[in-house]
């Protein structure tokens, strides 16, 4: 009977063993699950807002509401230490008072694209010259228009070669290298020696958080300027403004600055841009603006500068 009792406990206290070995089990595999999920959504939210600002610096959509409050430095160029946002009171020289006259300066990014020649023809049509910050392009017809800008008074300037982020951002060697791609295709093609460069994305980009104070020392101690700009069309920007609203965005804050450096784009998705620039530069030739091609004589617009 003992032995039977104790048999009976035994097959008791097993059950509650493998039972004790079954709740650990579940509540270990629900714990991991859980620590498992919370860290593909910290991993996935990262890498979502990551891919957000690249597409909003792609599109040219990122707060330059921001960087155009604080931007406008006059910099003749020199390289020392560290990179700071401009000052107000610079922009507050760019400010444009009653009378004062109004310079400027359409840019376009991103080039050649089969709006180029539209463009140049429109350019041609009001007599008036324009800087276009290009990208590498080896095919015969963007060949062809690097020439032509050139041909036709126009400022050519450099907007990277390969205008990848990833690439260009990712050491002062790989820039140098895109850089001297550019530089280079456009001496070969046109006989130009390129001093004017836009940062893909602006000096004040924020892709990858990367510091742009070896980027803007190197430019510097190459003399070649790189221009930002201070009133943008809103024509890369996700909003899909129609050509008038493009044109309204530019006449709304040229206004504002004795010097406009403009941001355009010349890209084959941007249709309403080649539509918009006649009533653009109607708008702006009724004001009383005149607009230039940049040249060494451009007051120098810049996001980000290196305190001299
Ligand atoms: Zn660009």
């Amino acid at each position: 009977m003992k032995e039977q009792e104790h048999k009976v406990l035994k097959e008791e206290r097993d059950r509650r063993k493998r039972v004790q070995h079954i709740r650990t089990g579940i509540i270990t595999v629900i714990s991991v699950w859980m620590i498992l999920s919370i860290v593909i959504t910290c991993i996935l939210c990262a890498k979502v807002i990551s891919l957000q600002k690249q597409i909003n610096i792609m599109t040219g959509s990122y707060d330059q509401s921001a960087s155009v409050d604080q931007q406008v430095n006059q910099s003749s160029g020199e390289d020392t230490a560290d990179v700071v946002l401009g000052q107000p009171t610079t922009a507050e020289d760019n400010r444009a008072s009653e009378g004062d006259l109004h310079k400027v300066y359409l840019t376009f990014d991103d080039g050649p694209s089969e709006h180029t020649n539209e463009i140049l023809d429109i350019l041609d049509d009001y007599g008036i010259k324009a800087t276009f910050f290009v990208v590498g392009k080896e095919d015969e017809a963007s060949l062809a228009a690097y020439q032509r800008i050139v041909d036709e008074g126009h400022t050519i300037a450099m907007h990277s070669y390969s205008h990848k982020y990833s690439d260009i951002y990712s050491s002062l060697d790989a820039f140098q290298t895109d850089l001297e791609r550019i530089q280079n295709l456009i001496y070969d093609t046109t006989g130009v020696e390129c001093r004017y460069y836009r940062f893909p994305g602006g000096s004040s980009n924020k892709v990858s958080n990367t510091d742009m104070s070896a980027y803007i020392s190197y430019l510097n101690a190459q003399g070649i300027t790189y221009y930002d700009w201070n009133v943008s069309s809103g024509d890369a920007t996700t909003q899909a403004f129609t050509a008038d609203e493009l044109v309204e965005n530019v006449m709304a804050d040229v206004v504002k600055y004795k010097t406009s450096i403009v941001l355009l784009h010349d890209s084959t998705a941007k249709t309403t841009t080649v539509q918009a620039l006649p009533a653009m530069i109607e708008a702006l030739q009724q004001s009383g603006a005149v607009i230039l091609p940049i040249d060494e004589d451009t007051t120098v617009i810049q996001h980000v500068c290196i305190q001299q």
